[in-house]
């Protein structure tokens, strides 16, 4: 909204940090599955070359003829890589190991920032109809990470309540700045969410204080519990909400979507 030179269309939000295993691909997924159910359209664009999220959804590796690699080095276009999910209006680009190549061979690219930007801004939208595009981040603060930024309205950091959880959280917050004052002024920090909240581990609620001390506002409300559903959902290719969908975890990712959804309104007004 801040920049007017940007189209109007869906609001893309790239799920990120550094740190592996915090819950990135867990959320993207949830909150996507979540959104869905709020009647929103949204698409997951799979950004790491583990290819999780797309594995988590269903879509077989032989399935993956077009991929977010494809699509980054603009040998296909948008509607020829978008796979449609079991979700009811959700809908995915999946990713390969070939994505891991993509840091060394766009070295050259004086492009090799704006790649994805230029794949989802530069796409006449309005034919999708998406709402959202969640961007699932790989565990690193590299190239594609940056791309994913560029490409973005904002990040949404996911938080593991653990130690030396907000370690790290730094560096993010540096290479968020730096893309503000390089190639994206209006990007925003949609929020941090805590992962995997143990309520009754001391640490966990410590994490939490010290989250909410330090960054406020910034800190979504809702906490996503640890829930044994939301990790055996992927195996059966399901976001939570599907697989299990009365599960405590399932029952948080939907509480993060509807704050989502109430902090846009609210910022639309
Ligand atoms: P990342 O994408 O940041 O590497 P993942 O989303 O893949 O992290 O999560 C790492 C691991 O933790 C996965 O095995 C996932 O199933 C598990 N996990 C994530 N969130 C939860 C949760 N709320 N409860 C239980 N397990 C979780
Ligand atoms: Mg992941």
């Amino acid at each position: 909204m801040s920049d007017p030179s940007r189209p109007k269309g869906p609001k893309i939000i790239a799920v990120a940090n550094q740190k592996g295993g915090v819950g990135k691909t867990t959320t993207a997924i949830n909150l996507a599955s979540s959104l869905a159910e709020e009647d929103c359209k949204v698409l997951l664009v799979d950004l790491d070359p583990q290819g999780n999220a797309s594995t988590g959804l269903g879509v077989d590796v032989e399935d993956r003829e077009y991929t977010t690699y494809d699509l980054i080095l603009g040998e296909v276009d948008l509607d020829e890589v978008i796979q449609t999910s079991s979700v009811a209006g959700m809908s995915i680009v999946p990713a390969t190991v070939d994505l891991s190549s993509a840091d060394i061979e766009l070295m050259s690219n004086e492009k090799r920032s704006f790649l994805l930007h230029d794949a989802l801004r530069q796409t006449a939208m309005d034919n999708f109809g998406f709402d959202y595009i969640l961007i699932d981040c790989p565990p690193s603060l590299n190239l594609l990470t940056v791309n994913a930024m560029i490409a973005s309205d904002s990040v949404l950091i996911p938080l593991q309540s653990e130690f030396f959880a907000l370690e790290g959280l730094s560096q993010l917050m540096l290479t968020v700045r730096e893309v503000r004052q390089t190639a994206n002024a209006s990007l925003r920090i949609e929020g941090i969410v805590l992962t995997m909240f143990d309520s009754r581990n001391n640490l966990s609620q410590q994490v939490e204080q010290d989250a909410r001390d330090n960054l406020g506002d910034l800190v979504f409300e809702t906490k996503i519990p640890r829930n044994v559903r939301v990790s055996e959902a992927p195996s059966f290719a399901q976001p939570v909400t599907e697989y299990d969908p009365g599960s405590k975890g399932a029952e948080a990712y939907r509480d993060l979507a509807k704050e989502l959804l109430g902090k846009h309104l609210n910022r639309a007004a």
